[in-house]
C-alpha cells in the first residue's frame, strides 16, 4: 500500500494486501528456510542480485509486512524489524560507525542506550559524547569531530520526559554531513513522525506502546531514504565503497535508497543476528492494529493523573510535557499537538521511603520493569533499576531519590486516580 491513506488506516491494512483467495489475517511464515528449484537462483539471492527469501535471519515474510506496516506509518523509505529495541539502536549506530568513529547523543536517553553507547560500543572502538540536549546550538556544535558519523536523540526520552527539539538537531547534524537517528519509542508515529522534521532514521522498542500489552519484545528501525550517503562518501566507507563480502558489491549504488537497510539486514543481521521472530511480529501486529485507539487514550488518561499529582499535596513534583507549566510544553505542543505518552514522573513528600510505601500499597498498578502497555505500572528507579547507588550519586546520575515513573494504562482513569489517592494514604501510616 502507499502512503496515500491516513494513520489509522495503515494501522489496521498496511504491509500486508493480499490476493484473492489468500488469508485475510498476515499469516505466521513459521520457517527458518525457504525452497527453491534451482540452484543458480539460489546463487542470486546470496549474491544480493535477486530479492527472495532465503534464511529467517535474514528476512521473513511476516517480519517484512510488519516492517512495512511501520515504515508507513512512520512515512519512511524502507525498515526491518529486529529482536530487541536495544538491537534496533545497536544496529542503526553500528551500520555507519565503527572502531575509530564518534557519535554525538542527547545525554537524555532511555538508560539501556546509554550502557550502550558509553560501555558495550565503546569496548568496540566507538566513542560517545553526551550534549545536554537542551543546550544552545553554537554550544552542542563543539561536540562535533572529523570522525563524528552520527547523532542520537530521543522523541521523549524514557525515563525524564525531555522533549528533543528535533529540527535543532536535524540542523546540526546535517551541517556536519552526518544523519540524525531518533527513538520514537514513546511518542509512537500516532503522535510525532520525526521524518517530517528533518530526522533520517528511526528507530523504536516495539515492545512498549506498539505491542502495547506486554507480550513480545522487538524492535524496528525506518530509513527515510533522505540522507543522501554519496554526497559524504568519506565518512561512510562501509555504504559507498565495495562490500568484499559480497563480492564487492556497493550498497548505494546498488541499492540507492534502500542502501542502509539492505546493509543493515545483508550484514549487520547475517553477521549479529537478532531477528524478530515471525511469531513476535504478528503478535506485534495485532498490537499496531489498535495503536491509534490506545496512544490517544494513554495520553488523555495521563494528562488526567499529571493533572491530579500536580494539585495534590502529597507530591513534591511532577514532570508531563502536557502540563502547560512543564519545562518541555512548548516542545510538546509544537511535536507533539496530539499528546506525548502515557508515562507521567513525580516525587513524594517523604522521599524514598514513602516512595516505596506508596508503590506497594498500589492494588491496580503493579511494580514491573515495563512502561507502556494497556496495564497500568510503576517502577521506583532508586530501588529498583538504580538501587545499587546511593542518593548523591543518583542525581549524579540524573535520577532523582523519589522519582517514581508512573506508566498510565488504559484503564478508567477514575479508578486509576483512586488507587494513586488510597496508596497515597497508606503510604503516610
Ligand atoms: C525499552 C526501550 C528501549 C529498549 O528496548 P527493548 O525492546 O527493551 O530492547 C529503547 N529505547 C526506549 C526509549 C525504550 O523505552
Amino acid at each position: 500500500m502507499s502512503n496515500k491513506f491516513r494513520r489509522e488506516t495503515i494501522c489496521i491494512q498496511g504491509g500486508y494486501t493480499p490476493e484473492s483467495g489468500e488469508a485475510r489475517v498476515l499469516p505466521i511464515y513459521q520457517s527458518t528456510t525457504f525452497k527453491y528449484g534451482d540452484s543458480s537462483q539460489m546463487g542470486r539471492l546470496f549474491d544480493l542480485e535477486e530479492d527472495g527469501y532465503f534464511y529467517s535471519r535474514l528476512a521473513n515474510p511476516t517480519c517484512d509486512a510488519v516492517a512495512a506496516k511501520i515504515c508507513e506509518l512512520e512515512g519512511g523509505h524502507a525498515a526491518m524489524l529486529t529482536a530487541s529495541g536495544q538491537a534496533a539502536t545497536f544496529y542503526a549506530v553500528f551500520n555507519i560507525a565503527g572502531a575509530g568513529d564518534h557519535i554525538v547523543s542527547s545525554a537524555t536517553i532511555y538508560g539501556g542506550s546509554s550502557n550502550l553507547f558509553t560501555v558495550t560500543m565503546k569496548k568496540m572502538g566507538v566513542e560517545v559524547t553526551l550534549v545536554d540536549p537542551d543546550a544552545p546550538e553554537e554550544e552542542l556544535a563543539k561536540a562535533f569531530r572529523p570522525n563524528t558519523k552520527a547523532v542520537f536523540g530521543e522523541t521523549v526520552s524514557n525515563p525524564a520526559l525531555v522533549v528533543l527539539d528535533i529540527e535543532k538537531f536535524a540542523r546540526l547534524a546535517h551541517s556536519h554531513g552526518v544523519p540524525l537517528i531518533v527513538d520514537n519509542t514513546f511518542a509512537t508515529p500516532i503522535n510525532c513522525r520525526p521524518f517530517e522534521w528533518g530526522a533520517d532514521i528511526v528507530t523504536h522498542s516495539t515492545s512498549k506502546y506498539m505491542d502495547g500489552h506486554a507480550v513480545s519484545l522487538g524492535g524496528c528501525i525506518v530509513d527515510s531514504g533522505n540522507f543522501d550517503w554519496e554526497a559524504h562518501k568519506e565518512k561512510f566507507p562501509g555504504l559507498t565503497t565495495p562490500d568484499e563480502s559480497y563480492h564487492g558489491l556497493i550498497y548505494t549504488k546498488a541499492f540507492g535508497k534502500n542502501a542502509f537497510i539492505t546493509k543493515a539486514t545483508a550484514q549487520m543481521m547475517r553477521d549479529l543476528g537478532s531477528s524478530q521472530s515471525p511469531h513476535d511480529a504478528f503478535l506485534l501486529n495485532l498490537g499496531l492494529e489498535t495503536l491509534h485507539l490506545r496512544v490517544p487514550r494513554h495520553c488523555e488518561n495521563a494528562q488526567k493523573v499529571a493533572e491530579f499529582l500536580q494539585d495534590n499535596e502529597n507530591v513534591s513534583w511532577v514532570s508531563y510535557p502536557g502540563l502547560p507549566g512543564d519545562p518541555y510544553h512548548k516542545l510538546a505542543e509544537k511535536y507533539m499537538p496530539d499528546g506525548t505518552c502515557g508515562v507521567v514522573v513525580f516525587g513524594l513528600k517523604g522521599g524514598r521511603e514513602a516512595c516505596v510505601k506508596f508503590m506497594d500499597s498500589l492494588k491496580l498498578g503493579a511494580i514491573v520493569t515495563h512502561v507502556a502497555d494497556a496495564r497500568t505500572s510503576v517502577l521506583h528507579p532508586a530501588s529498583h533499576t538504580h538501587r545499587q547507588l546511593n542518593d548523591e550519586q543518583l542525581v549524579e546520575a540524573g535520577v532523582k531519590p523519589d522519582l517514581i515513573r508512573f506508566s498510565v494504562g488504559i484503564e478508567n482513569v477514575e479508578d486509576i486516580i483512586e488507587d494513586i489517592v488510597q496508596a497515597m494514604e497508606a503510604a503516610k501510616e
